[in-house]
């Protein structure tokens, strides 16, 4: 049989520890023998991060913009452990974070469902898709202490001349004060972002905040997305999907008596707890996928999860692990697919799901890694753990 040819190169983004390991197994075992792989690689493994100055890193984001689409691996964010642990120059900043601000992009994460593994909501038998604004908000904001007798106010200068003074509070004892902000523009990329995932994957969008409350800041949120959506709405039509916009508690009350099945558009705190609680109702992490989307269309696809460092010191050690790959394999057929869709090769895009049912089929019927286990329930099958490698070749099996 002829190997499947690519058009275009995939950026593709090497990482760290136990998933670089799965990264060249996943390569080896399930895509080299049907694809003649054509990726422009980068290694962003923690050493070579290092040995670059982390311009490594600057570089596979700039890739990314140029041709469209990159599929990341997990990666090492250094703290002071790592500092000495890698014997590292500098602590280098979370390559996620400099490849979210050359792209400017949403992080998309979605979960990978399979017959057997029950949500720990009942009702959410399909996917959500959580979206949230990763800038400004509280994660920007500047705090004070204040004392007793002083007062705080809301002051804005233009050119060195005051604009505005807004009294916030006269502190009678001890309390605490904070400032935040946002700008349009990184709202409505938000916007345009989000917009164009629903309509991609066909599927009903929600967002929500607390206008009522925050009637300038939130209303200004409530007011860009409604303006966008025009843009939108006649393609949404067309799709037969909808956009709903409704305060965050009828929000949450909504999400939690649907059958999933939606992108939920969260602010950026909303995003922070709401991703962690969606993440852990379907189950395992290794069972979350992420997608960088950038207003103008480039997309970056990777695992939710970290670089799983406990199996990798069990793995250094020669012990045997049972490390989740699915959300890595996962990240590898959304770029194929998604590279496919704008070559036009179709080839490329059926492996690409070819590859996705005969992960699920091995989990559904029965073979899967360890984190798994306690999780899955179906009639008549008695699941069997594999180990991380054993795994990859019961996908290969059947694919
Ligand atoms: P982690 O790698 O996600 O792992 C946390 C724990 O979750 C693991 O110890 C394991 O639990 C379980 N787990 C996660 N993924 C799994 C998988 N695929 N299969 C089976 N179990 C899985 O998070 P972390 O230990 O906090 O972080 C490790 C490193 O990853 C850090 O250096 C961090 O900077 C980095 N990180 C990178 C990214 C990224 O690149 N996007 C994201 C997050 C963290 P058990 O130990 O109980 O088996
Ligand atoms: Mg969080």
């Amino acid at each position: 049989m002829a190997k499947i040819t690519m058009r275009t190169p995939l950026v593709e983004m090497d990482g760290d520890e136990m998933t670089r390991i799965l990264w060249a197994k996943i390569k080896e075992i399930l895509i080299a023998p049907y694809v003649e792989l054509n990726t422009e690689y980068y290694d962003l493994g923690l050493a070579h991060r290092d040995e670059t100055e982390d311009e490594v890193t600057v570089q596979s984001a700039l890739a990314a913009k140029k041709y469209g689409v990159a599929v990341k691996c997990a990666t090492i964010t250094p703290n002071l452990q790592r500092m000495s642990e890698y014997n590292l120059h500098r602590m280098w900043k979370s390559p996620n974070g400099t490849i979210r601000r050359i792209l400017d992009g949403t992080v998309f994460r979605a979960p990978i469902l399979c017959k057997g593994i029950r949500s720990y909501v009942p009702g959410w038998t399909k996917p959500i898709v959580l979206a949230r604004h990763a800038y400004g908000d509280v994660y920007s904001a500047v705090d004070y202490a204040a004392s007793a007798g002083e007062t705080a106010y809301l002051v804005t200068e233009k050119e060195g001349k005051e604009v505005s003074r807004t009294p916030i509070h006269s502190f009678a004892g001890g309390g605490v004060l904070q400032g935040m902000h946002n700008t349009d523009e990184s709202i409505r990329s938000f916007a345009h972002s989000c917009f164009r995932y629903a309509l991609d994957r066909k599927i009903p969008m929600i967002f929500a905040t607390k206008d009522t409350i925050a009637k300038t800041y939130d209303g200004r949120f409530k007011q860009i997305f409604a303006e966008v959506y025009g843009e939108y709405e006649a393609r949404f039509c067309e799709a037969g999907i909808d956009y709903l916009y409704t305060l965050i508690d009828d929000a949450v009350a909504r999400v939690m008596r649907s059958e999933g099945g939606m992108l939920w558009a969260c602010k950026n705190y909303d995003g922070d707890v709401m991703s962690d609680m969606v993440a852990t109702a379907y189950g395992s992490l290794g069972m979350m996928t992420s997608v960088l989307v950038s207003p103008d269309g480039k997309y970056e696809y990777e695992a939710a999860h970290g670089t799983v460092t406990r199996h990798y010191y069990k793995h250094l050690k020669g012990e045997e692990t049972s490390t989740n790959s699915v959300a890595t394999i996962f990240a590898w057929t959304g770029a194929l697919k998604k590279r496919g869709e704008l070559d036009g090769n179709s080839e490329l895009v059926s492996f690409a799901e070819k590859l996705e049912r005969a992960t699920v089929a091995t989990i559904e019927e029965g073979e899967m890694t360890g984190d798994l286990i306690p999780l899955f329930s179906r009639e008549g099958i008695e699941p069997k753990k594999c180990n991380s490698e054993a795994f990859l070749y019961a996908i290969a099996k059947r694919l």
